[in-house]
């Protein structure tokens, strides 16, 4: 066989996506999926909200790109409008999740360099983290199935258990830079963090002169039922990864930072050529023009607490399948009994009972619906996930 045109590096399966509405998505035959999977939790929106491809087709036509050599009249006004909900006082926009990570790493190791530390380049992260694919990222996890065959990867990191705060706190040495870590673990099983782990972090960071780097490229941008998952925790980061939801679908990140722990972030020392164009902001500014009124939010919320209401409910009618539920707000997550069955069941809701879910670390299957579902949304969700459940029961039953 040879190569494909597309490089090979994703198991692509038979759902072959053409037009999406709303919550839904249709194949090339026409076939309808009920898409809980929202692009990895990035159409936010769902699909072809009017108010964002308006906004879109509108930029394109006025002005699509323009050099960061310029002034950014969109630029500026999106990052203040982030900026006025966030803890940031500076933002650094990108194209995707993992350049956001690879600006918080320079980031905090210039903060360190610009306070005369130098050797202060470490940074602590966490067993099953995901940070995106980058040799940067991939160095900032220690999972093998990312890192194999590309070593020597980057130095400056140590590995802790999620979730373990007195390992975290034994690994600070006179070398650290700070913590980089997701506030709710995603790829990795979407196992949130704990009060006491992630307060703890943002303590020994205050004692130690460290920077917390929160990764929200999954959990933040209104995911959780609150704009920012560190809310859920009554603390503020120093520096954090927003990505996926920010666009909806339009490639965007974006790093967002302190006065302080951007204090390094000089001229000349960093730059994207595509990073925060007309185009992306007008993506951006129409994102948060939804987002930012005053139901959605709390709307959010309440669904995520019906949903994970339905599934509790759910589960005792197949406990020999789901052991729990994770996760918080329309970021949830099912963890499954039998070793090793969550890939085969997202597989089986997808092919046979045309609900997408996405597969995650631990067995864990992942729910991330666009985040403007409603009612009806959660009732054809449990409806075809009672229906994948028994029916899968019955395939793979002794
Ligand atoms: C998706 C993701 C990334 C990487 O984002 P890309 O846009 O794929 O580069 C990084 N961190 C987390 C937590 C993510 O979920």
């Amino acid at each position: 066989m040879p190569i494909t045109p597309l490089m090979p590096v994703y198991p692509r399966c038979g759902v072959r996506p053409v037009r999406g509405e709303g919550v839904y998505l249709y194949g090339e035959q026409g076939e309808r999926y009920l898409d809980f999977a929202a692009g990895i939790a990035v159409n936010a929106l769902g699909h072809g909200h009017p108010h964002l491809v308006k906004a879109i087709a509108e930029q394109a036509a006025t002005l699509m790109h323009v050099s960061n050599l310029y002034g950014s009249p969109q630029g500026e006004a999106l990052a203040q409008r982030i900026i006025d909900v966030s803890f940031a006082d500076t933002l650094f926009f990108t194209n995707s999740g993992v350049e956001a990570i690879e600006c918080a790493i320079k980031t905090a190791r210039r903060y360190h360099y610009v306070n005369g530390n130098p050797e202060r380049h470490k940074l602590i992260t966490f067993k099953n983290a995901f940070h995106g694919r980058s040799i940067g990222a991939i160095s900032a996890t220690d999972q093998p199935k990312m890192r194999d065959g590309f070593e020597p990867l980057l130095p400056g990191f140590d590995y802790v258990p999620f979730n373990d705060l007195a390992g975290a706190l034994a690994k600070i040495d006179g070398e650290t830079a700070g913590f980089l870590v997701e506030t709710i673990q995603g790829e990795g099983g979407m196992t949130a963090g704990t009060p006491e782990f992630i307060q703890g972090l943002r303590k020994a960071c205050d004692e130690h002169g460290l920077l917390l780097i929160l990764d929200e490229i999954q959990c933040g941008y209104g995911r959780t039922g609150k704009m920012w998952a560190y809310e859920h925790y009554g603390i503020e980061p120093d520096i954090m990864t927003v990505a996926k939801g920010i666009g909806a679908g339009f490639p965007l990140g974006a790093c967002l930072a302190t006065e302080e722990a951007a204090k390094g972030m000089v001229f000349g020392t960093h730059g994207s050529t595509y990073g925060g164009n007309p185009l992306a902001m007008a993506a951006g500014m129409a994102v948060l023009d939804v987002m930012l009124e005053a139901d959605f939010l709390p709307q959010v919320e309440r669904m995520g607490e019906r949903l994970r209401a339905a599934f509790e409910q759910l589960i005792p009618n197949h406990d020999h399948l789901f052991e729990e539920i994770r996760g918080k707000g329309l970021m949830l997550g099912i963890k499954m009994k039998e070793p090793a069955v969550s890939r085969d069941f997202v597989a089986h809701l997808r092919d046979n009972h045309g609900l997408l879910t996405v597969a995650a670390g631990e067995n864990v299957f992942r729910v991330l619906p666009p985040l403007i579902i409603d009612e009806s949304h959660i009732a054809d969700c449990i409806e075809r996930l009672s229906a994948g459940a028994r029916s899968f029961a019955g395939t793979s039953d002794d």
